[in-house]
């Protein structure tokens, strides 16, 4: 696997989370795991086992791999290029990301191919992610294509989050020592430029994304962010499947920031947990409070997690009977929002503003019902933590949160939590009613709750599904 992100090595989302458990879960399935990422500045894990000098375009360097062991007989190896990844951002300042990214990439894609002809590597599969990844399927496909075991192995190529493509002007082809015939519809160009996610799309095997609901949204106009038509020419290519979450590190009977533990026969624990919660953030925790439902959201306050929803609805909130529990950052006008309905209402409304891993932990086991009205969402963790700490989350139906959420039919013995449709306020608060209103029925919010904690969301379970992938890659071939 080569990515721009592991945990707990770098990681700045669900791509890091990703690749920080799909190796070992690889490994536990029987295949030979090894994740390639950049060497990121304060990274000092691993010995180094491999140095050669490398060439990309008009950039003369040398690289170093580092070996570091993962869990469960995986391995990540880390390439090693002070100019290129010894610096003070992953990606860049701010939101942008450095000039020389292109580059950054190739010379990670590059290496890790490398380092696998050095050592004669006997590469079943080679399995990239994201628009960082994109260049490895294009060099297999052209400067690899008559190696003896890399030109033979499967290509698998996983789209985390379609709305992050790779653009660069095209005189970048040479530099990445690309031939200019890629720069054409059917391979790299796009509307006058390149994207480096395309690369990957068209020169892959096997194409993936991390939920079946966002495979199929994807080849949509109205979800393919332009794309829609270049993946629906690999729709007999594309699968979708949902990521695992980390069970040990989300985990209600062993979580090192919960009061108590409590599992699903025993949820005794989740109440102190919620007056935890609530003494934590100052909000009253009497009797009363502890009887009123809390809601809880963990989030990047950003449109893509429907935050303009709840700034539709602000002026409603406050008077639900509920109470909030809040933490995430982003734009300055939806904390600035939160910050504000905290300050108007400091008995039921808490925020915080930050990153903070503990706090995340207990809004999910102290919450009752956990909030994620998303605009799309390729995967999404939070609800899925939500289902395995017994707190129902209420969701739109889109994207993972369509794969993961099962919507409360009082006939039915599987429902899981709340689905809204349309992405408007009104969907948004009538859902919410009806969810506060059901949690007055103790037994059918405790149906809910098992019914969450019982799913299997584990890494085991996506990693099967690879498997059939990596099979298909062999057995199918590139394009
Ligand atoms: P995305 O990757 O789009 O942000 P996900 O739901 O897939 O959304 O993953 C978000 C991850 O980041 C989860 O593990 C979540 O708990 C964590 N997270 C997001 N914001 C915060 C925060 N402010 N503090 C702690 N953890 C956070």
């Amino acid at each position: 696997m080569i990515a721009s992100e592991a945990a707990p090595f770098a990681k700045t989302g669900g791509l890091g989370d990703v690749l920080g458990a799909l190796p070992a879960a690889m490994s536990r399935a029987g295949w030979d795991a090894t994740v390639v990422l950049p060497r990121y500045r304060g990274n000092t894990a691993g010995r180094e086992i491999d140095r050669f000098p490398l060439r990309v375009g008009g950039y003369s360097t040398e690289i170093g791999i580092f070996e570091a062991p993962l869990a469960d007989g995986a391995r990540a190896l880390f390439v090693d290029d002070p100019r290129m990844f010894d610096r003070e951002f992953i990606y860049g300042e701010g939101t942008g990301d450095y000039p020389d990214s292109p580059l950054r990439f190739a010379v990670l894609a590059r290496a890790a191919l490398e380092h696998a002809v050095r050592g004669n590597i006997p590469v079943t599969v080679v399995h990239a992610h994201d628009w960082q990844g994109g260049l490895v399927p294009v060099y297999l496909k052209t400067l690899y294509s008559g190696h003896p075991v890399l030109s033979r192995a499967g290509v698998v190529f996983t789209i985390h989050n379609l709305a992050y493509q790779g653009w660069v002007d095209p005189d970048w082809l040479p530099r990445l020592d690309l031939p200019w015939h890629l720069y054409s519809i059917d391979q790299l160009e796009f509307y006058g430029r390149i994207s480096l996610l395309k690369g990957g799309i068209v020169n892959a095997g096997m194409v993936t994304t991390v939920s079946p609901q966002y495979a199929r949204e994807i080849q949509t106009p109205s979800g393919g962010v332009g794309f829609d038509g270049i993946l629906r020419s690999r729709g007999d290519r594309l699968v979708g499947i949902l990521n695992g979450i980390d069970a040990v590190e989300w985990d209600p009977m062993a979580d090192r920031f919960l009061p108590a533990p409590y599992s699903a026969d025993d949820v005794s624990g989740k109440r102190v947990a919620k007056k935890a919660l609530l003494e934590r953030y100052g909000l009253a925790s009497d009797d009363a409070a502890m009887e009123r439902p809390l809601i809880g959201m963990v989030t990047r306050m950003v449109d893509q997690k429907g935050l303009n929803l709840i700034e539709q609805l602000a002026g409603e909130l406050p008077w639900l009977d509920a109470g909030f529990a809040v933490l995430g950052t982003g734009e300055s006008r939806y904390q600035d929002m939160w910050r504000d309905l905290a300050s108007q209402h400091p008995w039921k409304i808490g925020v915080r503003i930050g990153f903070d891993e503990g706090l995340a932990h207990l809004i999910e086991a102290g919450s009752d019902l956990f909030l994620m009205p998303s605009l799309f969402e390729p995967c999404g963790l939070n609800q899925m933590y939500s289902l395995r700490y017994g707190t129902v989350p209420l969701v739109r139906r889109v994207g993972g949160l369509a794969d993961t959420v099962t919507n409360f039919d009082p006939s039915r013995s599987d429902s899981t939590g709340f689905v809204f449709d349309d992405f408007t306020p009104w969907a948004l608060i009538g859902t919410l009613r009806w969810a506060l209103d059901t949690y007055r029925d103790k037994d059918a919010w405790h149906r809910l709750q098992v019914n969450g904690m019982r799913q299997d969301l584990s890494w085991d379970r996506s990693a099967r599904e690879y498997v059939k992938i990596y099979e298909s890659a062999v057995s199918r071939g590139t394009p």
